[in-house]
């Protein structure tokens, strides 16, 4: 029998509790959370960070406490990496991706979803990738494995988590605040972090583990490209969501250049205003203006659901819609600092530096022009557009990496604590071209399954 701390109930935290509780259910496993079972975003939790330069909204729109974290919020698209994804990865890529192969489909499995389309090349390098999304209304982790009224699990709900200690390799315990206390915790046989990529990243500045002047990252960079007049194929592939009871399934283009990828990806319906208020609804504040609003467009909304419930297709607003160019950016663009503010909980607030330096705006333009030239090959019917390439956020999409990265081998990664992991998506180097919380879900198998002994 072992005893757990769980440090975090986000996708990472609540993956790990469902996997020992199938393995080992007579593990006793303790959760810790700086939230409850209500929801909060970052300012309504009382955390705190700036922006320092260009937008970056990742941290005050994207993260989210409480139990389930961010999955409470997100898409839920599952993807993983295959021998496609990178031309070039170095060993941990390497490993990393074998992992994906052996446990992509427990981790179908395990968030009931099934996904056996096969990736296609298309030429130039290129190639499809198909996403399933989980059950609109069945996308929180923590609720999806019914963390709660697991018999093994035991929750401390309003335990922020400050720090751990360490004697080297070994972690000897965590200090959190619990009503406005500061605890020390320990006795635990196994700790995993997972507290979200940034905030994990914050603790471990704290904990003397991270360097607190500086520590880099990275995500994608997205910009609407292209205004595609003509339906939803686009030469061999055709963009159009398929629907399956409420998930979707979706097709991207990835592809690589100078060893960063980068994803073509439809945007449907931006102007179509049911389907604006509808996304409303269901990812901002909901109110009964919104109701009221989707109600008053009736037409659209019955020309919707034909589509949606007969058909099983999107429906697609007028026939245009947008394709987005999204890219890694490059690493040395991002970094996280300690901020000189203080929280709610007297805890310093991260300072986040996230910007395009002018070889990523010029590589990213280079992209678009490529592309154009498959689209004029493939006769399709599109405007280019002019928008300048940003580092804001469309809704879905929060995906840092590179942050704790820096291993040799999944060895090493695993073993720089004898009793600790530490799991959030920047624990991959890449991101690649893909949405890729359930990447690094492989790691936790791996780590449960073989390495926790
Ligand atoms: C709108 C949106 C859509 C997205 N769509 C997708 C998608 O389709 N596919 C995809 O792969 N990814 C998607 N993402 C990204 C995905 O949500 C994250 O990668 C994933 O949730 C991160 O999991 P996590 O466990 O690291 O962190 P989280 O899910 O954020 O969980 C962190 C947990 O730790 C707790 N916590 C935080 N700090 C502390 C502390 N100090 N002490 C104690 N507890 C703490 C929080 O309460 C929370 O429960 C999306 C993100 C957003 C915002």
């Amino acid at each position: 029998m072992k005893k757990i701390a769980i440090i975090g109930s986000g996708a990472y935290g609540s993956y790990a509790v469902s996997l020992i509780n199938e393995l080992h259910p007579d593990w006793d496993i303790h959760i810790y959370d700086v939230g409850d079972e209500e929801i909060k975003d970052q300012d309504t939790m009382g955390l705190y960070s700036e922006v320092v330069g260009s937008p970056y909204e990742a941290l005050t729109k994207g993260r989210y406490f409480g139990y389930g974290g961010a999955t409470a919020k997100w898409g839920g698209q599952i993807l993983t990496f295959s021998d496609n994804d990178f031309k070039n990865p170095n060993r941990y890529q390497k490993e990393i991706i074998e992992l994906n192969k052996k446990y992509k489909q427990n981790i179908f499995k395990k968030v009931g979803i099934e996904n056996n389309y096969p990736e296609q090349q298309i030429g130039d390098g290129m190639f499809t990738k198909t996403g399933v999304w989980l059950d609109y209304f069945s996308r929180n982790l923590f609720k999806k494995f019914n963390v709660a009224s697991c018999k093994n699990v035991t929750l401390h709900p309003h335990h922020r988590v400050s720090r751990v200690f360490f004697d080297e390799k070994h972690i000897t315990g965590f200090e959190a605040i619990h009503d406005f206390k500061t605890v020390k915790i320990d006795g635990y046989d196994y700790y995993f972090l997972a507290t979200g990529a940034f905030e994990t990243s914050r603790i471990l500045m704290m904990s003397g583990i991270q360097d607190k002047t500086c520590v880099e990252f990275s995500d994608h960079i997205v910009k609407k490209v292209y205004r595609i007049k003509n339906g939803t194929r686009v030469g061999p592939v055709d963009f159009r969501f398929l629907i399956k009871k409420f998930s979707f399934i979706t097709t991207r283009i990835i592809g690589e250049k100078d060893e960063t990828s980068f994803f073509l990806y439809p945007v449907f319906n931006a102007e179509f205003p049911f389907f604006k208020n509808l996304k409303q609804f269901l990812f901002g504040k909901k109110s009964f203006a919104i109701v009221g609003a989707i109600l008053k467009d009736i037409p659209s909304c019955m020309a919707f659901a034909w589509q949606f419930f007969i058909r099983h297709k999107l429906y697609v607003y007028k026939n245009e819609w947008y394709l987005c160019l999204h890219l890694e950016n490059q690493k040395g663009n991002g970094k996280m600092m300690l901020s000189q503010m203080l929280d709610k909980f007297g805890q310093p607030g991260l300072a986040i530096d996230f910007h395009i330096d002018k070889e990523t705006e010029e590589r990213f333009n280079q992209l678009s022009d490529d592309f154009e030239n498959h689209l004029k090959k493939w006769g399709v019917n599109y405007e280019r557009l002019q928008e300048k390439v940003h580092t804001e956020k469309f809704e879905d999409e929060y995906h840092p990496f590179g942050i704790y990265s820096d291993f040799i081998s999944v060895d090493e990664y695993f073993n720089r604590f004898d009793n600790m992991i530490v799991i959030h998506s920047g624990v991959l180097p890449r991101a690649g071209g893909i949405n890729s919380t359930a990447a690094a879900f492989p790691l936790l198998e791996e780590f449960i399954r073989n390495r926790m002994v």
